[in-house]
Formats: structure tokens, C-alpha cells, sequence
């Protein structure tokens, strides 16, 4: 069967070349095709031994995923619904900032821990994404977007708060990271790489050895009791374990900070007993936190917090030294801000359901 080489990164293409008997600098060569030029036909790669190329053609194949829509907001917000076969389709979401440009990436169709504010939690699982499909989206939007090799760097940044939880198909998403920040492919840097987490410890301990990479750990409430119900991967890893894999994490990368989101709920978690209890909670780590607010949709039974809420609770944060920042809603005229991603899944595990609205980032 042929192998398509979208799945490898360079380790495991070096491994590749080896078993058909190549060197292993084939490997970048292949990585820069791929990922920089943004090629697929082996047939035009030209400082590729012809033979190399013909045997590659019989063995091998390079197959990005399929794009089932592409729509752009007013803002330049950039939304790309990629078919991820069976009827399933998630989506990746560009979001041009004047000094970056930010790569929203999924990394499994559906998810299986069951936030009770997220509407990918509401569908369930359907199945992790392929390194080929999680890769696929950053080459999709570079190929949209107009990059070249030598031209300026338009997305900058990539973030995995797309649908699922990345840390749930850790080999496929780590290879994918690797390639993110290989210079013969993305050459992007550690800390414009962020992986978002609902906190899973001891993934949480592994992707700190293989590849440690921004890390934001979605906590949305300040004691347990609280988060049991709304993150429920909570009771079994409960905050004080996620807080000691936070500072575990960043004992590898000591300039480091976790980025800690929280969605606003009104009458929920955004009270300033909420807000105190939170600062009590992560007095000794350094971080930062993202308040997002709440992104509705059908039948959640949420509301998002009011923003005089909002403003409070982060006045109260600020004030006591911590950096808080307040996600603005983007791409509103296609459904791209947060909470308001549609992507298609048909669950075909717990839940049957016809194509819902998902939540991604
Ligand atoms: N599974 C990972 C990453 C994907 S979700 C995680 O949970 O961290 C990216 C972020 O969006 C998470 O912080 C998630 O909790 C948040 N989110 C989910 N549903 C939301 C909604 N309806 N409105 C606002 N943010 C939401
Ligand atoms: Fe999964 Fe993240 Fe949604 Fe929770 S918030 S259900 S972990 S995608």
C-alpha cells in the first residue's frame, strides 16, 4: 500500500527513505517540497533523482486532505471546512492579526470529554485526525494564503484549539507539532506553537518530554466541585494535580507561562468569590489568563456573562499583578468566532445525531 508521506515527520521519514534503501538527507529534501513549496507531485521535484521520483510514485503519495469550503469575513477572518472522509468535516480557522497571523488547528473530529458548555463535548467522539490531517490544515492555509519560501511568514502562529482534545491523539498531534517547528518544513518557534489542553496529567508530562511547545490549560472554574461539572475530565485529574503538571511543565521551559482559559458563564463561574478563589489557586505559577467569552449555541443552557461581568472579574485579576486579556469575537459573518465553528460529524460511537453545529476554537 502506499505510504503518504503527510503523515511522517522527520524522524519517521528519515525511516522511510532507509527502508527503500535512501540517504537520509532525502528526508529534508522531501520535508522542503512538501511543507515549504507546498508540492505533491513527486514528478516536479526537481532536484529529486529522476529515479527517485519514479520509484517514490510507486511506493509513496503525498494527499492533503480535501477543502469543502472556503469563506472569508469582512475582518480577513479566513475559515476552511476540510472533509475529513465519511461525511466528517472540521475546520481551520486563519485570523490575521497587524502583527501575526494566527492558524487555528483541529485535531480530532468530535471529541469524548464532554465539557457541558462545548458543543464538540455535546457531540461526542467520532475519531482522531491523522498527523496528515492535522499538518494538512497548516498546509492548506499556507497554500490559500499565497506563502512561498522566501516570502514573509503569514501564518506566524498556530494554536490547537480547534475541535477535539489535541492531547487525546497525542502521536499523531506531536508529529504534527515536530513539523511545525522543523526548519525544513514550518520553522515556526516553540512559543508561537500552542497546544490548549482540558488536562490530561499525564499526557500533560509526556508532551513536556517530546515536544514542549506554549501550553493553555482550559480550567473555566476555580474549584472542583465546579469543574467536576463543567470539565468533567476533572474527577479524574483534579486542580491540584493539573496545577503540579503545570509547574511540571514549566520546569522544562523556565521562561515559560501557561496560558489559562476561561470561559465567562453568567452566573456560573463569574463571580467575584470565582475570581478571588482563582487567584488564591494559581498564586505560585507563572501565567497568564484568557477570558473567552461564552459563544452560544442551541440547546446549551448557557448565557454568556454579562461584559460589565467580564470587566470586573478582570479588574479583579489585574489587579492583583496577573496579565489577562478578553478574546474578541472574530469572523462573526461566518460563523468563525469561538464557540461558533460548524463543522460536520456524524457520530456514528455514542450518540447518533444528524450534522450539528461543533464547537471548535
Ligand atoms: N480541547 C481543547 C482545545 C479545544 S477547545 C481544550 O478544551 O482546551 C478551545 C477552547 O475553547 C477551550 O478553552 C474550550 O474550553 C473553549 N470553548 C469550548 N466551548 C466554548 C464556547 N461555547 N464558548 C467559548 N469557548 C468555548
Ligand atoms: Fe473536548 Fe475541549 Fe470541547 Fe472539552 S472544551 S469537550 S476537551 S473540545
Amino acid at each position: 500500500m502506499n505510504t503518504n508521506l503527510l503523515n511522517h515527520d522527520a524522524a519517521q521519514l528519515t525511516a522511510f527513505f532507509a527502508g527503500i534503501g535512501e540517504k537520509p538527507f532525502r528526508a529534508k529534501q522531501l520535508l522542503r517540497w512538501m511543507h515549504q513549496y507546498g508540492e505533491a507531485d513527486f514528478s516536479k521535484m526537481s532536484d529529486l533523482a529522476k529515479s527517485l521520483r519514479e520509484k517514490l510514485a510507486t511506493c509513496a503519495s503525498i494527499e492533503v486532505p480535501a477543502v469543502t469550503s472556503d469563506a472569508t469575513a469582512a475582518d480577513g477572518t479566513r475559515k476552511w471546512l476540510i472533509d475529513v472522509g465519511n461525511g466528517n468535516a472540521v475546520e481551520s480557522v486563519f485570523i490575521p492579526e497587524p502583527n501575526r497571523g494566527t492558524l487555528c488547528v483541529s485535531s480530532q473530529a468530535g471529541c469524548a470529554l464532554d465539557c457541558k458548555f462545548c458543543s464538540t463535548g455535546k457531540q461526542g467522539f467520532n475519531r482522531n485526525l491523522s498527523t496528515a490531517e492535522i499538518i494538512g490544515q497548516l498546509w492548506i492555509a499556507n497554500k490559500a494564503l499565497g506563502a512561498t519560501p522566501k516570502g514573509e511568514r503569514i501564518v506566524s502562529n498556530v494554536v490547537m484549539m480547534g475541535m477535539g482534545e489535541p492531547l487525546a491523539n497525542f502521536d499523531n498531534v506531536v508529529a504534527a507539532l515536530r513539523l511545525m517547528l522543523d526548519d525544513h518544513a514550518y520553522g515556526l518557534s516553540r512559543r508561537r506553537v500552542t497546544v490548549s489542553t482540558s488536562g490530561i496529567v499525564p499526557a500533560m508530562d509526556r508532551l513536556r518530554d517530546a515536544c514542549p511547545v506554549a501550553l493553555a490549560v482550559s480550567l473555566h472554574a476555580p474549584n472542583d466541585a465546579l469543574r467536576d461539572v463543567l470539565v468533567p475530565i476533572n474527577r479524574k485529574y483534579p486542580l491540584a494535580e493539573l496545577l503540579a503538571a503545570c509547574t511540571r511543565y514549566l520546569d522544562k521551559a523556565p521562561r515559560d507561562f501557561i496560558t489559562f482559559e476561561y470561559v465567562m458563564l453568567d452566573g456560573v463561574n463569574d463571580s467575584a468569590e470565582h475570581a478571588r478563589q482563582l487567584l488564591a489557586l494559581v498564586r505560585d505559577l507563572p501565567c497568564k489568563f484568557n477570558l473567552i467569552p461564552f459563544n452560544p449555541f442551541p440547546k446549551s443552557g448557557f448565557k454568556r456573562s454579562p461584559g460589565e461581568t467580564i470587566r470586573r472579574f478582570a479588574e479583579t485579576l489585574i489587579s492583583a499583578g496577573l496579565v489577562v486579556t478578553t478574546r474578541r469575537t472574530r469572523g462573526d459573518d461566518i460563523d468563525a468566532a469561538c464557540g461558533q465553528l460548524a463543522g460536520r460529524v456524524d457520530d456514528k460511537t455514542r450518540r447518533t445525531r444528524p450534522a450539528v453545529e461543533i464547537q471548535t476554537c
